[in-house]
């Protein structure tokens, strides 16, 4: 049943079919003079996306993770320091990729359905009086957990410790589908993929790149060669790449961008994904279940973990959903391993996909005789997608 129902995981997405259709291409030279025609106007729309007038854009074939190690070696040295909140799976992985990179981290534990905080960021920088931190860390939207970060709150008390470190941010599960404002939030390394808010297959790392964080490049003694940035900017300022590209998600990026941009606009991409989370969060209120996230504040517009109620199993009910229904949710990650499941709300979706996917879960968690109501999630969806429709309700 793979592939006949729309997937709910966080990630990679469903894919429009324009946009499958837009990466089903005869091969292209790479090397032909017009590779800039394809080039240049993603790249354009990639800085308008992350909301930058001044950093450079590169594209790697790669995942987030390829974006994060990217950012990291490009821009740092052995034995720096870099200061990370660790509350998810997410956050937790890119720590350990630093330590693998040999960079020092000091980390800040927060409970898991918290966000990064701003408070704790600030007190570390202020004591760190020889500056000896080089780089916060944010995971924006913590996909294991289904939290939004306050990413100008980290921006504010980084400022307001007077603190010269860099700000890189994880936006795998968040650019494109919710806000993100590099320049305005003085992000300097900001890390997506291909396969998420873009909707395109899995291939490629997205990273956005400060001024700041160009004159780090210069003296910065990481090892790093693929993902070498100097390589893939001094070819993209001639109009190509340092080796072959991707040129299929290229492609795809290309009609992505028109989509999300020219066509639907980013607000409506963002009011979108909300209209789709809340709905989602509409039908865990009325299972009575609890979300990870901690208060409302914080709750993902891409993906909501739910707590499954004590002595059930979260892996259990999402591989019954796989095997009875063919509909494919996220599992817990990390310390929500069999605790919740997560419900994807990310990229092409509309109300009644989104309905399709709470009904079979609700189908499911009723087949294992979870305490809810078959039909009470549903409902309660229902009732906002109508109601948020904008369309005028008729008088009974
Ligand atoms: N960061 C976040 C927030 C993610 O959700 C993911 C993947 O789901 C990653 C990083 C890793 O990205 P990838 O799996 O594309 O390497």
């Amino acid at each position: 049943m793979q592939g006949q129902n729309p997937v709910f995981i966080p990630g990679p997405t469903n894919i429009p079919d324009r946009l499958r259709h837009a990466m089903n291409m005869q091969t292209l030279d790479h090397r032909a003079p017009d590779f800039v025609d394809l080039l240049t106007p993603v790249r354009a729309g990639l800085k308008k996306v992350l909301k930058t007038e001044t950093a450079e854009v590169v594209t790697f074939p790669g995942s987030g993770t390829g974006g994060w190690e990217a950012a990291v070696s490009n821009t740092l040295s052995p034995g720096d320091t870099v200061l990370a909140a660790r509350y998810g799976m997410f956050s937790h992985r890119w720590i350990e990729l630093c330590q693998r990179l040999g960079l020092t981290v000091q980390v800040i534990e927060t409970p898991w359905g918290e966000g990064a905080p701003a408070d704790r960021i600030e007190e570390a920088l202020a004591a760190d009086k020889g500056h000896a931190i080089k780089a916060v860390l944010a995971t924006h939207n913590e996909t294991a957990t289904g939290v939004r970060s306050d990413i100008a709150a980290v921006r504010r008390a980084m400022d307001a410790a007077g603190h010269p470190a860099m700000l890189y941010v994880d936006g795998v599960s968040s650019i494109a589908s919710m806000d993100f404002r590099m320049d305005e939030w003085g992000v300097d390394l900001a890390v997506t993929g291909s396969q998420k808010g873009f909707m395109l297959y899995t291939g490629m790392a997205i990273v956005g790149v400060s001024r700041k964080a160009l004159q780090a490049m210069e003296t910065a003694a990481c090892p790093r060669a693929y993902f070498d940035f100097r390589d893939m900017i001094g070819a993209n300022a001639k109009g190509g790449y340092p080796y072959t590209p991707p040129l299929q998600l290229l492609f795809g990026l290309g009609e992505s961008l028109k989509m999300l941009l020219d066509e639907e606009g980013l607000d409506a991409v963002f009011a979108r994904h909300h209209r789709m989370a809340e709905g989602v969060r509409r039908a865990v209120a009325a299972w009575g279940m609890k979300l990870c996230a901690n208060r409302p504040e914080l709750c993902s517009d891409t993906v909501s973990a739910i707590y499954v109620p004590e002595g059930f199993k979260s892996d259990a009910l999402v591989n019954h959903a796989f095997r009875t229904y063919g509909m494919s949710f996220g599992v817990g990650l990390g310390e929500m391993a069999g605790r919740a499941f997560r419900i994807g709300h990310l990229g092409s979706l509309t109300p009644s996909m989104a309905l399709s996917g709470i009904a079979t879960v609700e189908m499911a968690m009723a087949d294992l005789n979870y305490p809810i109501t078959l039909g009470a999630g549903v409902a309660a969806a229902q009732d906002y997608y109508r109601t948020t429709a904008g369309v005028p309700q008729q008088k009974a």
